[in-house]
């Protein structure tokens, strides 16, 4: 067997993390190592398979609870590490029926096994301007379901199942080791208490087949790619009468042809000429409402970023709207029109008129500079020797 490592330094939490703070975790490092982002990295692959396997685990507050009494040696089932989680569940509780049932909280062998459904997992792609607005989305995703043609009970239709012979219909059997007498779940029906001898052809005597459910989910406004939205009960079916599983959306935002995201902050990038910095504009800003005038004030200097006050995300608990933040990016022309040149010309004639204080501050200091420690001049470098 593998050495395996911690589930929690796997995600790197603490041992008494929150659940949310676990599936945080682990969709960072799920982004991280995603195969498609790391086509042929054998390491990657393999710390994406290890991430999922400890969310897996962790994430279960049933499975979760046990890893931290037994670790992976409870973890690990005949088949390897192969199983499907309900199957390692079942290895547990196989376990525990070893033990006479106590150890798992006891009780827990008596009568057939009661679970909570699996949960499901679908994918909500959003645009920037339904995330910042909220959204009622129409999504897909596949469970099972009772069969319609048994009505779940995984018998043919006109048959029924029959109660167990092994064990009498009652899904456990005592045996006898040593002194003790142990109760454990019957080998031969796995404790359901009833067999199918002719099983349902649509469902192979499941009892259940898998459909693809589609539900309308209400998205609230300021949600970001973090975000699982949870639709209580929509999950897989329980166990023997157990609660179902949930549905969580994972939401996933498109990126904006003009907006970027950082938290509540929204950034764009407007080009402008140099004339425009200097003698002051109104241009159009890219905004979640379309195109909006924007002043830019006389004397913007490239690089400057022009704060607008709300029109940024809005938080997803209600607390207030973040800023837009419009960057300005000077355009120096790289072709010019005759009139254009000259026109400059013109302008660069005024500029040695009359020299900007920071320009001839900045003269005068690397005048004195290379005059105290004398450097071979343009001229001299530049010609050959002779
Ligand atoms: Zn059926
Ligand atoms: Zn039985």
């Amino acid at each position: 067997m593998v050495d395996q490592r911690d589930y929690y330094e796997v995600l790197g939490v603490e041992r008494r993390a929150s659940t949310v703070q676990i599936t945080e975790a682990y969709r960072k490092l799920a982004i991280r190592f995603h195969p498609d982002k790391n086509p042929g990295d054998d390491e990657a692959a393999g710390r994406f398979k290890e991430a999922a396997r400890a969310f897996e685990v962790l994430s279960d507050e049933n499975l979760r609870s046990r890893y931290d009494r037994f670790g992976h040696a409870g973890l690990q089932g005949g088949g390897g590490g192969q199983h499907e989680f309900n199957d390692i569940s079942d290895i547990f509780e196989a376990f525990g029926d070893l033990f006479g049932g106590g150890m798992f909280g006891g009780g827990r062998s008596r009568g057939p096994r009661v679970r909570k459904g699996r949960d499901v997992f679908c994918g909500v792609t959003l645009s920037l301007v339904e995330a910042a607005r909220g959204v009622t989305k129409t999504i897909q995703f596949a469970r099972h379901e009772e069969c319609d043609t048994c009505s779940g009970s995984g018998a043919r239709p006109g048959s029924s199942p029959q109660a167990c012979e092994y064990c009498g219909g009652k899904g456990q059997v005592l045996q006898a080791a040593g002194v003790f007498r142990l109760q454990t779940t019957c080998p031969a029906c796995r404790g359901a208490g009833k067999v199918i001898k002719d099983k349902c052809g649509d469902c192979v005597g499941e009892g259940l087949t898998e459909v693809t459910v589609e539900r309308r989910v209400t998205i609230p406004a300021g949600v970001d790619n973090d975000v699982r939205v949870r639709l209580a009960g929509e999950g897989e079916p329980g166990g023997n009468g157990g609660p179902p599983g949930d549905c969580y959306c994972v939401i996933e935002i498109e990126q904006h042809p003009f907006l970027r995201r950082d938290g509540h902050e929204l950034h764009c990038e407007v080009p402008v000429t140099f004339s425009q910095c200097a003698l002051g504009t109104t241009v159009e800003a890219p905004t979640l409402e379309g195109p909006k005038p924007l002043q830019i004030p006389k004397g913007t200097q490239p690089g400057d970023v022009i704060r607008v006050r709300g029109l940024g995300m809005p938080d997803v608990r209600g607390r207030g709207v973040g800023d837009l933040n419009v960057h300005i990016h000077v355009e120096v022309p790289k072709k010019l029109s005759p009139r254009a040149e000259e026109l400059l010309r013109e302008l660069a004639e005024e500029e040695q008129a009359e020299v900007s204080p920071k320009r001839s501050s900045f003269l005068s200091r690397l005048a004195e500079y290379f005059t105290a420690e004398p450097t071979p001049t343009s001229a001299d470098a530049n010609t050959p020797d002779a």
